[in-house]
């Protein structure tokens, strides 16, 4: 026990696991109370955001008995063939897509195997990155990375192999033991991020993945799941995480958010619902982010956390934390969001403010230049401590 992590070390084989398959249930609606009622996720509000017309799916994902579930889920669709969740060309395309991405994300599902399982260190939003239940989303984030290495109308790919996902996790944990110095992702907990390339609670919508993992880390007392969403999925109360999963509620501006978080949840929602996810025994923190420049950021930041400062109960005021994340833009986005969004580039695209930095895949980022951003982060800090001093700022960047 008391390990230091092996960074970067893949999955030890022979590690003890916490997990076997029995951990997962492939039930219809496994986790959910039998007086529960009926879901959100079958509700019409659920529908205007996936209102599944099409699945598209690899042959083994589809008979999997994570992907029979999901296909029992949408009985009436068409389901097509794919060899492979990765470069399906008239989804993942761009250009041709631009004018019915939306289309696309709201009426194709995409089933597949995820197959190459790591877990890499990060240290800032959590110490690791954790392979998630899905990649690709139902909303259309102007300033989104998610899409960047499918193209961008990219629609939800379910990973149907949930039990090797979880069963990979449970190993890295296994083989980190406990937690013994304290860092700004937790205290005592491995913190790992489950929802880097998508939205979990929309996932949740589709299937029991994200049931799945919450129920796994609740049984895992040296660590902790964590995702953020733009999403108020009221399913998730349903469940049991015991602390063991962080809910990040991303907020903005309503300003911004009108503009540039196309298809989410109001902000205000995800602001008003932090209160059930905690007394449904979730850990609720906020994700500052991204902070957008422009004419009047300042006093709309400020508005922003005197609304948060009002509303919420103490009891999640006490436990909160949050990340203030600057906009980081893409180049190749920026030339793809001119063809449907114009106006969110008057808003992104601030060349005058903005320097390129090379990203790791060979494309060309954008984001603010040292001294405007560390400037707007120093400003953040300040509109902080004054409006909402309770607020604990885990990392700025
Ligand atoms: S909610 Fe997140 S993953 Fe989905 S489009 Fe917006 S930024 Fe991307």
């Amino acid at each position: 026990m008391g390990a230091q992590p092996r960074r970067g070390r893949p999955d030890d084989a022979h590690a003890d696991a916490l997990f076997g398959f029995e951990d997962i249930d492939t039930g219809q609606g496994a986790h959910v109370p039998a007086d529960a009622g009926p879901l959100f996720r079958d509700s019409p509000a659920a529908r205007r955001l996936l209102s599944v017309r099409e699945i598209r799916a690899e042959p083994a994902a589809a008979a999997s008995p994570r992907g029979r579930q999901v296909l029992a889920r949408f009985p009436d669709v068409e389901i097509v063939p794919v060899d492979s969740h990765w470069g399906i060309p008239d989804l993942h395309g761009n250009a041709g897509n631009v004018d019915r991405w939306v289309r696309i994300k709201s009426e194709v599902l995409v089933l597949g195997e995820k197959k190459t399982l790591t877990t890499r260190p990060n240290g800032r939003s959590a110490d690791w990155i954790a392979p998630g239940p899905a990649n690709g989303c139902a909303m259309a984030c102007a300033y989104c990375y998610v899409p960047r290495r499918k193209g961008y109308a990219n629609p939800i790919t379910v990973f149907t192999n949930i039990e090797r996902i979880i069963a990979h996790i449970s190993r890295h944990v296994a083989r980190l033991g406990s937690k013994t110095v304290a860092n700004q992702c937790d205290p005592t907990a491995w913190v790992y991020d489950v929802g880097e390339n998508s939205d979990c609670s929309v996932d949740a919508l589709i299937s029991d993945n994200v049931a799945d993992i919450v129920r796994a880390f609740a049984r895992w007392p040296s660590a902790k799941a964590s995702f953020a969403t733009k999403f108020v999925n009221p399913d998730l109360l349903l469940l049991d995480p015991r602390g063991r999963t962080r809910v990040r509620f991303s907020v903005m501006p309503q300003e911004d958010s009108k503009l540039l978080d196309i298809r989410t949840s109001p902000v205000e929602s995800r602001i008003a619902a932090a209160g059930d996810f905690l007394e449904a025994g979730y850990e609720v923190h906020f994700n500052l982010s991204p902070v957008v420049l422009r004419p009047g950021w300042e006093s709309d930041w400020a508005l922003l956390l005197r609304q948060m400062d009002d509303v919420l109960p103490t009891a999640v005021k006490d436990q909160a934390a949050a990340e203030v994340i600057m906009l980081t833009h893409n180049e190749d986005l920026h030339e793809l969001n001119l063809g449907w969004h114009q106006r969110a580039e008057d808003a992104l695209w601030r060349p005058d403010l903005q320097e390129p930095k090379r990203s790791e895949n060979g494309s060309w980022n954008v984001r603010y230049r040292v001294g405007v951003k560390s400037g707007a982060v120093e400003t953040m800090r300040t509109l902080v401590a004054r409006h909402a001093p309770w607020l604990r700022i885990r990392y700025a960047f």
